[in-house]
């Protein structure tokens, strides 16, 4: 018998189209997207305002499968850290970073990482599989529904929109997201639509070291908010911390960049309420992460404001979160702090991003799950760097 299809793993528009393949009104796919992702309901029997014969049917079909929870770790200035079981071999984590009038949850889109930039704890673990849209998406579900609780049970939440913890998701967690294209992009989609979790495009990132071809991509089919983990001014520099460049080498990377911002072009999602204003973004994010004596010169600085030039950008700078046997330490801050006042002084729009639960390694970068890779482990690696939890 083939496998039930997991109710958890389809946009809205996928499950219009398997409703109508089974016979049945396509429009019950809102009500059924109401019931799973805005009251948190996975058993159909309890979706009342189906009927019974639909219920009994899909019963037969479908299931409505939410990811396991696994622990919860939770950092001295209020940040969670959630690791999730997907299989028996592999663990994913997902960060809630709760600040005054929002909170941002920062998820994960594979178990590690194939791109090895020398800096991330991810990227050291190497790459095992891509997560399903259903673990994807599964994170927001738990981090919205059902907050898990460090006992491993769950409380719900007051039910209303409004008292919902999540006001924003970065797909900054393990993995990088363009490379399992297709799942993120159903994910995102359900982020987006109105009868799942409405999130404006606005509050949705999308963080990638620069998968060229599948940028553009994500301009046509769910242009989000863009962050691009640059990292470096030139390319032999980035070629060494960032391997990815040699592929898609800087001066590509920026064009795409500009594309991603140009308003002339532009498509509408079909299914979600959107908003056709051109480009998804007025500017894209820079992620560049300062790594002591690496990239934090003056010269780099002054680099960065001309391999830039032209493309609409904001900068991040983000401290160095250390992990074990990284090879790297963090700028000063005065270093920091001389870098920002170099980009500023061109007029680019530079913050520096505040650490958040760098105490339970859930800081950026030092995700590292239990993944259990494939691969031959890679110099330089410490084989018990994995989250202590
Ligand atoms: N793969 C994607 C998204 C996940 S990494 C990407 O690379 O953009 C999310 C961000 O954390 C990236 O900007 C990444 O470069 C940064 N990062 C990785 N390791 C880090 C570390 N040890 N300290 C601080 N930031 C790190
Ligand atoms: Fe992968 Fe991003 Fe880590 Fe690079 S920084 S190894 S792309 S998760």
């Amino acid at each position: 018998m083939s496998e039930k299809t997991n109710l958890l793993d389809l946009d809205r528009d996928q499950l219009a189209a398997f409703l109508k393949g089974i016979g049945e009104n396509s429009f019950r796919s809102q009500q059924l997207f109401k019931w799973i992702h805005q009251r948190g309901i996975v058993d159909l029997n309890l979706m009342t305002d189906l009927s019974k014969s639909l219920r009994d049917k899909l019963g037969e079909l479908v299931t409505i499968k939410v990811p396991k929870f696994g622990h919860e770790n939770r950092s001295h200035d209020g940040t969670l850290k959630w690791l999730f079981p997907v299989d028996n071999a592999n663990s994913v984590e997902a960060v809630f970073i709760p600040e005054k009038g929002r909170g941002t949850l920062c998820v994960s889109s594979q178990a590690g990482c194939a791109l090895e930039c020398a800096f991330c704890a991810t990227g050291r673990e190497g790459f095992n599989r891509n997560l399903k849209v259903s673990e994807i998406i599964g994170q927001l579900w738990l981090a919205q529904n059902r907050f898990p609780q460090s006992d491993g049970s769950f409380a719900r939440l007051d039910g209303v929109d409004a008292s919902r913890p999540v006001s924003n998701v970065v797909l900054m967690g393990m993995g990088e997201p363009l490379t399992n294209y297709d799942n993120v992009v159903h994910a995102v989609r359900i982020m987006l639509d109105d009868f799942a979790y409405g999130l404006s495009r606005r509050r949705v990132t999308v963080s990638t070291s620069g998968i060229v071809p599948n940028i553009d991509r994500l301009r046509e089919d769910c242009p989000v908010s863009l962050a691009v983990s640059l990292h470096a001014p030139n390319d032999e520099l980035r070629s060494k911390i960032v391997p990815i460049n040699k592929k898609y080498p800087i001066a590509d990377l920026m064009e795409a960049c500009k594309r991603y911002t140009d308003s002339s072009q532009g498509e509408v999602m079909s299914g979600v309420k959107w908003q056709r204003r051109g480009s998804p973004r007025d500017f894209v994010t820079f992620e560049y992460i300062m790594l002591d004596g690496v990239n934090d010169l003056a010269e780099h600085a002054r680099q960065l404001i001309d391999v830039t030039r032209g493309v609409p950008c904001k900068f991040n700078l983000i401290p160095f979160n250390p992990f074990n046997d990284s090879g790297f330490t963090r700028s000063s801050p005065q270093a920091v702090s001389n870098f920002q006042k170099i980009l500023m002084h061109a007029g680019l729009v530079t913050t520096v991003r505040k650490t958040r639960g760098d105490d339970i390694a859930g800081a950026c970068g030092q995700l590292a799950g239990q993944v259990k890779s494939r691969r031959t482990p890679r110099r330089n690696v410490n084989p018990t760097v994995t989250t202590s939890i």
